[in-house]
């Protein structure tokens, strides 16, 4: 069981599939979907409740559509977001 509990939210619509997250991610904890967006690209799903949180997943994808956050007490709080991907992206990362 991971010690830190961590989650992700994805924006599906703008996934392109091309699973540079799902290689990054330490715990395995994501897969493409069966399923296709409105554009026809299986999206990324995290398959597995053992994400810690590291924020790999976020910074590597090209698309900046990852929002990590880790679980502390009962509150759960943004740690990585990505913006401006279409100019500079920008890098947020909570140490
Ligand atoms: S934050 Fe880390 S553990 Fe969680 S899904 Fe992303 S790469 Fe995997
Ligand atoms: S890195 Fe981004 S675009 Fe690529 S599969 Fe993961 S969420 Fe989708």
């Amino acid at each position: 069981m991971a010690k830190v509990k961590g989650d992700i939210l994805v924006d599906i619509e703008k996934c392109k599939g091309c699973e540079l997250c799902r290689a990054a991610c330490p715990q395995k904890s994501l897969e493409l979907s069966r399923k296709i967006n409105s554009k026809g690209y299986h999206y990324i799903v995290r398959i597995e409740d053992n994400c810690t949180g590291c924020t790999n997943c976020a910074l590597v994808c090209p698309e900046g559509i990852i929002k990590v956050y880790r679980m502390t007490l009962n509150k759960k709080e943004p740690v990585a977001t990505i913006t401006n991907v279409t100019n500079d992206i920008t890098v947020t990362v909570k140490s």
